[in-house]
């Protein structure tokens, strides 16, 4: 397996940055192949590991989806991924207080979908790109609170 076309980056503080690839409607830099778009992510990780079953994923050890760097991306299955987008949201709604990837907006948004009954938790959370468990938390107003939740140690290290 080779590159159909170089990529060409720029540093970005410690990550890389792709200067010639498109992003996905995700945010992660796509590479074109077979006439489809493929993470680029993903990619190198395959150069690395070899051919990789669906269930694992790249992750990024930076938390930049749009990081290319090599070594800043690992393996990891699609539940440790949600822990980690998890960690970061609840993350950054305890520093800074509103201005979090899900905003107040969205919570409402979520309020007002749960309150309508039509969708299931899981498929409200795939719309905001969350973990079900957080749409629980929400449903039980938990959602604002969550010591636990901050497992990893570079969120507890951040603190
Ligand atoms: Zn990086």
């Amino acid at each position: 397996m080779g590159w159909t076309k170089p990529i060409e980056w720029v540093r970005d503080g410690d990550c890389f940055r792709s200067t010639n690839h498109s992003f996905s409607t995700c945010g992660y830099p796509m590479m074109q192949r077979d006439g489809h778009g493929h993470g680029i992510a993903r990619h190198i990780l395959k150069h690395r590991l070899g051919e990789l079953p669906p269930s694992v994923q790249a992750r990024h050890t930076c938390d930049h989806k749009w990081c290319i760097r090599p070594d800043h991306i690992i393996s990891g299955t699609n539940a440790e991924n949600m822990k980690d987008k998890i960690g970061r949201i609840v993350y950054r709604r305890g520093e800074s207080h509103g201005n979090a990837k899900l905003s107040d907006q969205n919570v409402t948004e979520i309020q007002h979908l749960l309150s309508l009954g039509e969708k299931s938790q899981s498929k409200i959370a795939i719309l905001f790109g969350i973990d079900r468990t957080m749409v629980s938390r929400i449903k039980r107003g938990v959602h604002r609170r969550q010591p636990k939740m901050l497992s990893s140690p570079q969120y507890i290290n951040q603190q």
